[in-house]
């Protein structure tokens, strides 16, 4: 089979790869559609130490079943549209049984741990396996993945005392988180960002942006504040900005939280001081759960937004270098999303 294979930092070749054998618990699936996202581009760069080579990278997932063991066979069968829930956890550790299968002790990733979805075929855990709508474009549910990461985002804020959100950062996963939080009542939401194209597409999609390279912008989320209210009560930050951390510290309110979604390269650095004064709440999120899983595949089903106006780039699987650079330098860049069939 065809694959892009990482076997440094920052060297990719497309190479002719064996199709993987399965055992009775995996599947073969032959991949339709792979979102190229951030942690692509940290693992292509050299930034993840857990990464080891060669891999195929590519975690966001979305195929056919081509082969697994009929008697393995539970609700998914030879055909089948799926979905590829790339965390792998062991469902017997104490995080696994409370429900926090993102923290498992022995956790691994497909695209990471294992080869991944920049192939023709990817190897993976019947269980893993979430079935689609056979009438269904694969290719919307590819937004499942950063979906599933808002509502992860979502599912941390505590919202007794909260009605006024900001958001830094209006990649994939905040736009989302910014959707869902939109259709919560009595919820003001701001979006910050200095990318205006990303702004454009928050904007078209309904939410109120505010562009953060204006002079006036700490004195212009005070004027959004509600009376009696020092800052909102709520920062999410996904931009990934160094600096971010250090905005959404200045801008939440006295006892407000700070939600981290965005992963900051290196240590990353912040006013600890400002953070211990104003008594905030830092929590941070890693990846999602399989109940965000669950309520970004029923969000896409029911249509409730039309997810598909984020992806801005299709690619064949030859064009996996050049969407990694696309991503990481080119501004007018929301979603980019691999695409096997169309091209074959
Ligand atoms: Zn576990």
């Amino acid at each position: 089979m065809q694959a892009a294979v990482c076997t440094g930092a920052e060297v990719l070749e497309i190479a002719e790869k064996n199709i993987p054998s399965i055992t009775d618990e995996d599947a073969l699936v032959r991949v339709s559609h792979c979102g190229i996202s951030k942690w692509d581009v940290e693992s292509y760069l050299g930034e993840n130490p857990q990464l080891q080579l060669p891999r195929i990278l590519g975690h966001e997932i979305c195929g056919t079943v081509k082969q697994l063991t009929p008697s393995q066979d539970n609700g998914i069968s030879l055909g089948t549209k799926v979905l590829v829930n790339p965390i792998l956890s062991c469902g017997r550790c104490i995080q696994c049984q409370a429900g926090r299968s993102n923290h498992c002790e022995d956790l691994k990733f497909i695209g990471l741990d294992l080869d991944g979805g920049f192939a023709e075929f990817v190897k993976a855990p019947i269980k893993n396996l979430q079935p689609l709508p056979n009438e269904a474009n694969p290719e919307k549910y590819i937004l499942a993945f950063p979906l599933s990461a808002a509502h992860h985002l979502v599912s941390r804020i505590d919202f007794r005392d909260v009605d006024h959100i900001v958001i830094n950062g209006s990649g994939p996963v905040g736009v989302l988180a910014g959707l869902i939080l939109k259709e919560k009542k009595n919820i003001r939401l701001d979006m910050i960002d200095t990318n205006s194209f990303r702004l454009n597409i928050a904007r078209n999609l309904g939410l109120f942006c505010i562009d953060g390279r204006q002079s006036r912008l700490h004195e212009i989320i005070k004027e959004r504040c509600f009376p009696g209210k020092d800052g909102p009560d709520v920062v999410i930050e996904t931009s990934g900005n160094p600096a971010g951390l250090d905005w959404a510290i200045r801008w939440v309110r006295v006892q407000g939280q700070m939600i981290v979604g965005g992963r900051i390269p290196g240590k990353g650095s912040f006013d600890f001081t400002n953070l211990l004064e104003k008594e905030i709440s830092l929590t941070g999120t890693l990846a999602y759960t399989q109940e965000d899983l669950d309520k970004s595949l029923s969000d896409i089903s029911n249509l409730r937004i039309d997810y598909q106006t984020l992806i801005t780039h299709r690619l064949p699987l030859a064009g996996v270098r050049e969407g990694l650079r696309i991503l990481r330098s080119v501004e007018e860049t929301m979603k980019i999303v691999i695409c096997m069939d169309p091209f074959k």
